[in-house]
């Protein structure tokens, strides 16, 4: 087997959550390969330190709010008084009134489609969202920083710190 074949089984292993379940064979290669080792002992390093993560939880009515203003929301009702316009308009030419008049009084709805403050509220919802899973990924990428380059770097620095005799 190949190490590229050997690493998909390590990540099969990890996604099944069990170290350990991995084949006679692969164990056989990682006791002969000190790249895929290192590669194993990233990944549940990894692992570890993800599952280490403190659990924020997102603001309870966080995503209420989403819904409710996204997916939830009634559309507004545009074309509910264009029977009462219709009237109005009939009236107008009764009473020979300006339709310039009436048309501001009593213009209907405009076509469908986002306001501009609708599409602010959106753009800010869609903010909020971004908001959230930003700070997550950021706190996964501290996670990984920490942990994998601190495992590999800081052992080499203190090694080098607390000898410095043996430094040229
Ligand atoms: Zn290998």
């Amino acid at each position: 087997m190949t190490c590229e074949e050997i690493r998909l089984l390590i990540h099969e292993a990890q996604d099944d959550g069990g170290v350990g379940a991995l084949p006679e064979l692969a164990s056989r290669h990682l006791a002969t390969c000190g790249a895929c080792r290192e590669f194993r002992d990233d990944l549940e390093s990894l692992s570890h330190a993800l599952r280490a993560l403190p659990r924020v939880p997102l603001p309870e009515d966080a995503l209420d709010a989403v819904w409710r203003e996204t997916i939830r929301a009634r559309p507004v009702r545009l074309t509910a008084n264009a029977g009462f316009w219709r009237l109005a308009a009939a009236a107008s030419f009764v009473a020979a009134l300006s339709t310039a008049t009436l048309y501001f009084v009593f213009a209907p709805a405009p076509p469908p489609g986002p306001s501009a403050v609708e599409l602010a509220r959106a753009s800010a919802q869609a903010e909020m969202v971004f908001g959230y899973t930003a700070r997550a990924l950021a706190a996964t990428r501290a996670a990984t920083t920490d942990r994998i380059l601190a495992s590999k770097v800081s052992p080499a620095v203190r090694n080098a710190n607390s000898h410095p005799s043996r430094r040229p």
